[in-house]
């Protein structure tokens, strides 16, 4: 028997082992790589989980694909879509390619044409819709409920979480002997997944989530005990920008459930952290991912822990990379 505190009548630990082995053609396992020069600046053992290096170049790839290759035969046939541009929307139309499934992007005449151009590359038909995001998440819904296509969420589906705690799996694979896991967090897909499974292994294993300082939404709403909004603002980490949605069902629920603590990441601590990367590994990473580098070069007492540093993502444009430099 599972523990009463880790019960949760509609996810199971199968479904995340489940997911493993239907992402398995289309997901990299990555490598977990002690980190020596990060573990001689702090005194633990550092190891740093490459999802940097997944084709997409971001974790997201697993939520996306255990979603989609989920559907049904006639499920398929109609199409997916998604109203993100970021990593996430990435990830979509690329499985969707893969698996020759038809994608569409809902998007604000906003949206910068280099990411328009990304996601058109990969095959996605892109639509534009409206002033702003919340337009194109409407007209997304508006697809699902006329024509059946399946909208993927970013973060609160369960067979998303499910896709995102299969790197919850090949941690404690390669190391077994965890204390600790650092995950930036935004909506919370990611950090529910891997907590999950972590904790269901071993309540032990501490969970620290880590946000930029401003518009932290999860954070916020962690502390006020409801979902909150906040303005979205400038930041490095910019794709932990977003809301948490305020019918959120899943995530909000699993983070307060599993996280340990919740840690706010400065502007200055993220760049230093991408400089790290840099500077030690020969690595470009983006701000959202940095945020854990960021977190442990400003600790103090993490001396002798098994320290394993979820690396989200590598989605960051030349003129940042240049500003910081
Ligand atoms: C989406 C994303 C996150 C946060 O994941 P959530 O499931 O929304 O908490 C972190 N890093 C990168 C690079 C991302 O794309």
């Amino acid at each position: 028997m599972v523990q009463a505190a880790y019960r949760n009548e509609f996810f199971l630990l199968r479904d995340i082992w489940k997911a493993r082995k239907r992402i398995g053609s289309i997901v990299k396992r990555t490598p977990l790589t002690f980190s020596q020069p990060l573990s001689s600046i702090t005194g633990a053992s550092v190891y740093l989980k490459l999802e940097n290096m997944q084709d997409t170049g971001a974790f997201k790839i697993r939520g996306a694909a255990n979603k989609i290759l989920s559907l049904s035969k006639e499920q398929r046939e109609k199409g997916v879509a998604t109203f993100s541009t970021g990593n996430h929307g990435i990830a979509v139309a690329y499985v969707a390619n893969q698996l020759n499934i038809p994608a569409t992007v809902c998007i604000s005449n906003r949206v910068p044409t280099g990411k328009v151009n990304r996601l058109k590359q990969l095959g996605a038909k892109v639509e534009v819709v409206g002033e702003n995001q919340d337009d194109a998440e409407a007209y997304c819904y508006e697809l699902e409920s006329k024509y059946g296509i399946t909208v993927v969420k970013p973060f609160d589906d369960l067979d998303v979480i499910a896709g995102q705690g299969t790197i919850g799996i090949e941690i404690i694979h390669d190391l077994p002997e965890i204390d600790h896991v650092v995950i930036p967090l935004s909506g919370g897909g990611l950090l529910a997944g891997i907590a999950y499974f972590l904790k269901h292994t071993d309540p032990a294993i501490h969970v620290t989530g880590v946000t930029m300082e401003h518009a932290a939404v999860m954070h916020e709403s962690l502390k006020q005990g409801k979902a909150v909004n906040l303005p979205e603002v400038n930041t490095l980490a910019d794709s932990l920008l977003g809301g948490i949605g305020k019918d959120n069902r899943h995530t909000f629920s699993m983070i307060k459930q599993y996280i340990d603590k919740s840690e706010l990441v400065s502007e200055d601590s993220i760049a230093q952290g991408i400089l790290a990367m840099m500077d030690h590994h020969k690595m470009v990473i983006e701000g959202a991912a940095a945020a854990g580098v960021g977190w442990l070069l400003q600790q103090q007492d993490i001396a002798d822990q098994n320290i394993v540093i979820v690396i989200t993502g590598n989605n960051i444009d030349q003129e940042t990379i240049e500003g910081l430099l």
